[in-house]
C-alpha cells in the first residue's frame, strides 16, 4: 500500500515537501522496484498534493479529500514521460505500448504535462496540456449572439444556429433504464452493469454536446473581430424549473467558457459580455427605445410602437447586443491587448 503519511487538517502545516517526495521515492523504489522514469512521475503526484495542502492551509482551497476508486481518478505526468504513436502511447514505466484512439493531432506548441484519467464508467482518457506557439486568427465579423432554447443560438446577422437537444433525444431511453434499474437489486451485477450503460449513454451525450459547442465557438471567434453576448445569470435560471433542464442540455455556461478562452487566445477578437440588466429583448434595436410591456415568451415578433418597425424578437436582441459590444470596443480601443469585456 501507498501512503503519505498526511492527515487532513492542522497537522498538514508540519508536510515538507523535501519529505514528502523522499518518502514518495523511497516507496517506490521499496515496493515496485520500478525505474527512475516512474519514480519521476510519483514526484509529480507528491509536488501535486503539496500544493495542494498548501493552498489549503492559505484558505483557497479545500482540504483534499480521500478518492474512492470507484470514481473519477487522474495522474499527472511530466511530458518527458510520453512517447507518442499514430495509435499508441508509451508512458514510462509502464510496459509496454497502449493503444489509444487519437482525437486530433496535438496543436503546435510545448507540451507542459500530460494527464491519465479514469472516469466512473471505466473509460480511460489521455489528456495534453500545451503552451500554445499559434494564436488563432480573427476575421471582422461583428455579431451580438442572442442565447435561445429553440434555437441554440441566433446571430445579428439573422443565422440560426439550431439547438442540437442532445439530452432531449436520449432523456427518454435514460428514463427507461432507470426505471430497469430500479427493479434490480443495489449492487447486484446486473445492476451494476445497467447502472454502468445508462452512464456511458450520459458521457456520450456529453461528450457529442462539448464537440458541438467547440465547433460553434471556434468558428465564431475564428471568423468575428467582435462578439457580443448576453450576461445570464445561468446558476439564478437554472433555480427556475421551467428552463432548467433546457438550459442545462445546451451547454450555456460551458459554451461562454469556450468563447472566453478562445478570445483570448485569438489575435483580436474581442469578446463583450453586456450587463445582465441590459434588456436586449425590450430595446428597438432602430430607435432605442424600449419598450412599456414585458414581451412574453412565447411573442416571437413585435412593432415598435415609436418607429413602426417589426421586429424578430431574437435577431432584434442581437443587434442590442451587437450595438453595446461595438460602443465598449470603442471605448476601450486604447487596450488593445484586452480579449473580453464585461459591462
Ligand atoms: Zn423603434
Amino acid at each position: 500500500m501507498m501512503e503519505f503519511g498526511i492527515q487532513k487538517g492542522r497537522h498538514t502545516t508540519s508536510v515538507k515537501l523535501p519529505a514528502l517526495i523522499k518518502q514518495a521515492v523511497t516507496i517506490i523504489k521499496t515496493e515496485l522496484s520500478q525505474s527512475a522514469t516512474s519514480t519521476r512521475a510519483l514526484v509529480t503526484v507528491a509536488e501535486t498534493l503539496y500544493t495542494q495542502y498548501k493552498r489549503a492551509d492559505q484558505r483557497l482551497v479545500e482540504y483534499p479529500n480521500f478518492k474512492s476508486p470507484k470514481g473519477y481518478m487522474s495522474a499527472h505526468y511530466p511530458p518527458e514521460l510520453y512517447q507518442l504513436g499514430v495509435d499508441t502511447l508509451e508512458v514510462g514505466g509502464v510496459d509496454g505500448k497502449i493503444k489509444i484512439i487519437l482525437h486530433r493531432p496535438l496543436p503546435d506548441g510545448v507540451v507542459k504535462k500530460f494527464i491519465l484519467s479514469k472516469t466512473p464508467t471505466g473509460e480511460h482518457y489521455v489528456s495534453f496540456t500545451l503552451k500554445l506557439k499559434r494564436e488563432r486568427s480573427s476575421g471582422d465579423r461583428e455579431v451580438g449572439l442572442d442565447m435561445g432554447i429553440i434555437d441554440f443560438a441566433i446571430d445579428s446577422d439573422g443565422e440560426r444556429y439550431p439547438n442540437p437537444k442532445l439530452l432531449l433525444k436520449v432523456q427518454n431511453r435514460i428514463e427507461h433504464l432507470n426505471k430497469h434499474l430500479s427493479r434490480k437489486v443495489v449492487n447486484s451485477k446486473s445492476w451494476r452493469r445497467l447502472k454502468e450503460k445508462i452512464q456511458k449513454f450520459k458521457r456520450k451525450v456529453i461528450n457529442r454536446r462539448k464537440d458541438f459547442l467547440h465547433q460553434l465557438s471556434a468558428r465564431l471567434v475564428d471568423s468575428c473581430r467582435v462578439i457580443g453576448v448576453e450576461r445570464l445569470d445561468i446558476k439564478k435560471m437554472l433555480g427556475d424549473e421551467r428552463y432548467r433542464f433546457s438550459i442545462s442540455d445546451a451547454g450555456w455556461g460551458e459554451f461562454k467558457r469556450q468563447l472566453t478562452y478562445k478570445s483570448i487566445e485569438s489575435n483580436d477578437t474581442k469578446l463583450v459580455f453586456a450587463n445582465q440588466f441590459f434588456a436586449s429583448t425590450h430595446i428597438c434595436s432602430c430607435c432605442k427605445v424600449k419598450r412599456k410591456e414585458k414581451l412574453p415568451t412565447s411573442i416571437r415578433s413585435w412593432t415598435c410602437e415609436y418607429c413602426g418597425t417589426h421586429h424578430d424578437r431574437d435577431i432584434n436582441a442581437a443587434l442590442n447586443l451587437k450595438r453595446v459590444a461595438l460602443e465598449a470596443v470603442e471605448k476601450w480601443k486604447s487596450r488593445s491587448n484586452t480579449r473580453v469585456i464585461f459591462l
